[in-house]
């Protein structure tokens, strides 16, 4: 007979195992209480996640000035925009260009890569038709990749993420709804993208206004049916009261500053006027804080979930259909797939050709304004050559009256003095 030293798994194991046979079967389950180790399971996925650190991709969109940049680094307490990067107004203004800038923040050990993507030119052109299109190729186009990816033979263990969790839609406080635009960006990429709007520059308008103002901003959102990010149903009573309180605030009324002023022992984020101050983390002067604490602290999970559990879905099914609706016209995959990826070709290609164009201009413009300035030096220095000579000429001239002036009064002391002697001779001869 073989003896074996029963370990504690082994005990417990034999535990749920007597448990499962003593229980018939049914659809009720059954709750059996081990201790066999897998409460650890938190902990590793603890640990994982402080290994791979997290990844948030978050998009500003809205026309240039309206305080995009500064909200930035108000938000994570850098310098996201800086003098080498400054921010989307300071950049190309004509076109409108999807660019990426990222930052690694770490706190308590955790670190987080996050990237802000911007949109510098929305809005600004004299034609504003479709300036959202090269929006949404370029959050397609994370999700395409992240699609390529995913359906690889060999997979990578880790996907980079660069699928856009958040656009922060940036509408102007003028107190009169949404501008068309507005309506347009939003009716395009709600259902590709988590957006929230935020009402920009709060401290432009008194309470009253800006609670008219959300309230109008809610309606047109409900008459164009636009879905913004809805925060999440909980089990929990006390989530949910979060959740209200915050849903009760949309669209953030938003003040951001790059100013710290030291207030008696404190230093605050503000705004300052001559008649007071607006502080940026003031509840009660907008709704920065709340905005902050529900992008960081309490929903990026969330954010990031929907993204991938809905937006990405969406794409994916809309990419399988594509593929599906091919088989019926009697294209195959790899046909509709290879046109697709001639399309993209082309479209890059296209991409391609604009940056260049605008790089090409960027450069001539830059040798137009170094001629010119080359130019002006030119005629400067010419210039004042010129007046130096001219100035030389007048000394000159000066100097030769002041010399026949000299020899003028010379001359005249030589006589009165000869005229003196003159007399003083005849006085005593
Ligand atoms: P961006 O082009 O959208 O990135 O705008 P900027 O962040 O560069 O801000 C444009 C101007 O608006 C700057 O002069 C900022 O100081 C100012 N600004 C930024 N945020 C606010 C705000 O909340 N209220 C007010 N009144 N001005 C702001």
């Amino acid at each position: 007979m073989e003896y074996r030293k029963l370990s504690q798994t082994d005990v417990a194991l034999d535990g749920v195992k007597s448990e499962l046979a003593r229980h018939d079967r049914g659809d009720e389950k059954k709750i059996i209480f081990t201790n066999l180790g897998f409460a650890n399971l938190p902990n590793q996925i603890y640990r994982k996640s402080v290994k791979d650190g997290f990844e948030f991709n978050l998009m500003v969109c809205g026309s240039s000035g309206l305080g995009k940049s500064t909200l930035m680094n108000s938000l994570f307490l850098t310098d996201i925009y800086s003098a080498e990067y400054p921010g989307p107004s300071q950049r190309v203004k004509k076109t409108l260009k999807v660019e990426k800038q990222s930052v690694s923040l770490k706190e308590n050990g955790i670190q987080l890569n996050l990237t802000v993507i911007d949109t510098p030119g929305f809005g600004d052109s004299v034609n504003n038709d479709k300036c959202w299109e090269p929006i949404q190729e370029f959050i397609d186009l994370q999700f395409d990749n992240y699609l390529n990816q995913e359906s690889r033979v060999q997979r990578p263990v880790h996907i980079p993420d660069t699928r856009v969790h958040i656009c922060l839609y940036f509408i102007a406080p003028t107190g009169h709804g949404l501008k068309p635009i507005d309506i347009e960006f939003m009716r395009r990429l709600h259902d590709k993208v988590n957006i929230i709007p935020l009402i920009a520059k709060a401290d432009t308008m008194t309470p009253d206004e800006c609670d008219d103002f959300k309230k109008e901003i809610l309606r047109e959102i409900e008459t164009h049916k636009i879905n913004i990010y809805e925060f999440p149903d909980h089990d929990d009573e006390e989530e949910n009261r979060i959740n209200r309180k915050l849903k009760d605030r949309v669209p953030f009324a938003v003040i951001g500053s790059n100013c710290v002023l030291q207030i008696n022992e404190k230093r605050i984020r503000a705004r300052q006027y001559p008649w007071g101050i607006a502080e940026v983390e003031n509840s009660d002067h907008c709704d920065f804080k709340i905005l902050r604490d529900m992008l960081i602290r309490t929903h990026m999970q969330d954010l990031i979930d929907v993204t991938s559990v809905v937006h990405y879905e969406n794409f994916r099914a809309r990419k399988l259909s594509n593929v599906m609706s091919s088989k019926l016209t009697g294209k195959s995959p790899m046909a509709q797939m290879e046109e697709e990826k001639r399309e993209h070709k082309l479209k890059m290609k296209k991409m391609e050709k604009e940056m260049e164009n605008v790089f090409e201009t960027k450069v001539k413009e830059k040798k137009q304004k170094l001629k010119d300035s080359e130019h002006e030096l030119t005629q400067k220095h010419k210039n004042q050559k010129l007046k130096y000579e001219q100035d030389l000429a007048e000394l000159e001239q000066k100097r030769r009256e002041f010399e026949a002036e000299k020899q003028e009064f010379e001359a005249r002391i030589e006589a009165e003095k000869k005229n003196t002697k003159k007399k003083t001779k005849t006085l005593f001869s």
